[in-house]
């Protein structure tokens, strides 16, 4: 394949040892990548760009990269819209649920009764089933919030109408407790006075229960056994409900919290990502340098890129030709270098690069293989492919050298690179040129 690709962009098939990196076209091949990279394990991610859709990379200030929970995910508009759509269906099966759970639980208790020949409560919860049934066949009509708090209303009123004529021995007033707890499901979160008056009604309904309510008495035909039966079923079931529904509030609340850091992420990422390429933009960098001076680290350094005679490239072929250029350094960069550096765009045809545990041994050979990586990629456009090539300015951190001032260091690198003829890296610590320059600009003709 790299035969194949060399012969299809030079038409000759030299084999010069600057021949070697021929990257961009076989997603593959992992040549090019740097030595501390595990290049078995990395394969070309292509283009950082695909379409008009943007790769958000996700960047962290240093000392929040060690933390092990994984943090929220990035969620786009639509994304957050399908979200909510989605938390919104299980809300309304959540109403049908909680409905057919109740309607079901109280006809197996007013059957029960009715055996007994009680007809009293069986009437008067009755009706409260009844409305049950009818929440529940409405809640497939409408999403309406009256068909949760009718659910609600109703099953209170069940509980009172039992507990009144049997008296609180039998415990049935402690379902009051799960179905306070369900307004916080069947109510959505923008009613929140609903909820709190459903919530509130619930309690003091369980409150007045206590007093209004007699006690077992000759009128009930339950023995203590059949009482203490009941009120232990009732209690476990209260208990367990209370708890399935504990667990549903803190699933849509975390459901809540996922839309919201999400779409908060996605318009933080959003504002510190370059448009064209994908890259950060200089926000995170100036955040990362700033973050680094108050850390007072000094085991990073800084490269500056510039694409050189890139107005030419615009002239000659213009504007989108030129934009085209600059995704296609974008994507060598981010590339080349390893995830833990910041690769930016730090405007026009420019890139900044914070690099991190790089020893100053390697800096320069490490900057001369992105330079070469650059020069030997190339872009299509108009039928012809074309490369371009960038001249790298360098510094390394040391105590003493501000993060601004390392920056200003390979800014001024950058320019001497300039001066020299392009196309090579100079590092600000080091008189002269690093490297030679391999082969002046190329516009592809
Ligand atoms: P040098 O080698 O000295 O860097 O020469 P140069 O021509 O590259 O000069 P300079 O870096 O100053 O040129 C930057 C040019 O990049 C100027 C501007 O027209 C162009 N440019 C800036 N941003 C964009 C962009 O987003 N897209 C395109 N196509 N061109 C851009
Ligand atoms: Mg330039």
């Amino acid at each position: 394949a790299q035969n194949r690709v060399r012969e299809h962009h030079s038409g000759e098939n030299g084999h010069a040892a600057e021949d070697y990196f021929r990257p961009s076209r076989d997603k593959t091949d992992t040549s090019h990548v740097l030595p501390w990279r595990d290049s078995t394990a990395t394969t070309y991610r292509g283009p950082v760009l695909r379409g008009s859709f943007i790769r958000l990379r996700s960047w962290r200030p240093l000392d929040r990269r060690r933390s092990r929970a994984p943090g929220p995910v990035a969620l786009s508009p639509g994304q957050v819209r399908a979200l909510q759509r989605a938390d919104r269906v299980r809300g309304r099966w959540i109403v049908r649920a909680v409905a057919l759970y109740s309607l079901v639980g109280w006809l197996v208790v007013i059957m029960a009764l009715a055996r007994l020949g009680i007809s009293a409560p069986v009437v008067a919860s009755g009706v409260g089933i009844g409305v049950i049934g009818a929440a529940l066949f409405a809640s497939f009509l409408t999403p309406s919030a009256w068909v949760g708090a009718t659910v609600v209303i109703a099953n209170a009123a069940v509980v009172a109408a039992l507990t009144h004529v049997f008296g609180t021995d039998a415990s049935i007033e402690l379902q009051l407790f799960p179905i306070g707890l369900s307004t916080f499901l069947l109510v959505p979160p923008d009613h929140i006075r609903a909820r709190a008056a459903l919530a509130a009604i619930t309690a003091l309904v369980f409150g007045a229960l206590q007093f209004v309510a007699p006690p077992m008495d000759e009128r009930a035909p339950f023995d203590a056994d059949q009482l203490a039966r009941t009120s232990r079923v009732s209690n476990l079931l209260a208990a367990a409900t209370v708890l399935v529904l504990a667990w549903l509030v803190q699933r849509r609340f975390m459901t809540a919290r996922r839309i919201f850091e999400g779409a908060a992420l996605y318009g933080e990422l959003r504002a510190a990502t370059d448009e064209l390429t994908g890259l950060v933009n200089r926000r995170p960098v100036q955040a990362r340098l700033e973050e680094l001076e108050r850390t007072g680290r000094t085991d990073y350094a800084i490269a500056v890129l510039d694409l050189d005679n890139f107005k030419d490239v615009n002239d000659a072929y213009g504007h989108e030709c030129g934009d085209r250029a600059i995704q296609t350094v974008a994507g060598v960069l981010s590339d080349c270098f390893r995830d833990v550096d910041l690769v930016s765009r730090w405007g026009g045809d420019e890139f900044v690069v914070v690099l991190y545990r790089v020893l100053p041994s390697e800096l320069a050979s490490t900057l001369e293989r992105v330079r070469v990586a650059v020069e030997n990629t190339w872009y299509t456009w108009d039928g012809k492919d074309r490369t371009v090539t960038v001249s790298i300015g360098g510094a390394i951190a040391r105590t003493g050298r501000t993060p601004m001032d390392c920056l200003a260091a390979a800014d001024d690198a950058l320019y001497r690179a300039k001066e020299a003829g392009r196309n090579r890296v100079i590092l600000a610590d080091r008189f002269g040129p690093a490297t030679e320059s391999r082969r002046m600009p190329s516009t592809g003709d």
